[in-house]
């Protein structure tokens, strides 16, 4: 394969309701009066506001495959993109402190 090349790709992806992302940050902004990561705490205002919406992510604290379960906005976690492809190396996101602990020691 040389770099550059076309392959075709398929899979499955597995979708939210895109008005969930929508109720976290409005539930964030209702308990703290402004936008922070959880994880990092990394506030919005450190970002410019045309980066804001790729920046902040919105993720299951459990797997998708588990979607019964899962019911509203406290299921997700509001986190930067830097936090979200780092707490993917674990299998399982684990909570804020221990996610914290392991990353600044
Ligand atoms: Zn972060």
């Amino acid at each position: 394969m040389s770099e550059g090349e076309k392959k075709l790709l398929q899979h499955f992806k597995r979708e939210r309701r895109p008005q969930l992302r929508d109720m976290k940050l409005k539930s964030v902004m209702r308990e703290l009066g402004f936008l922070q990561l959880e994880y990092c705490g990394t506030a919005a205002e450190a970002h410019p506001p045309e980066y804001r919406k790729s920046v902040f992510e919105v993720d299951n604290r459990r797997l998708l495959s588990e979607a019964s379960t899962i019911n509203g906005v406290d299921d997700l976690a509001f986190l930067c993109a830097n936090c979200h492809r780092t707490i993917h190396v674990d299998a399982e996101m684990p909570a804020v402190d221990v996610f914290c602990r392991k990353l600044h020691g």
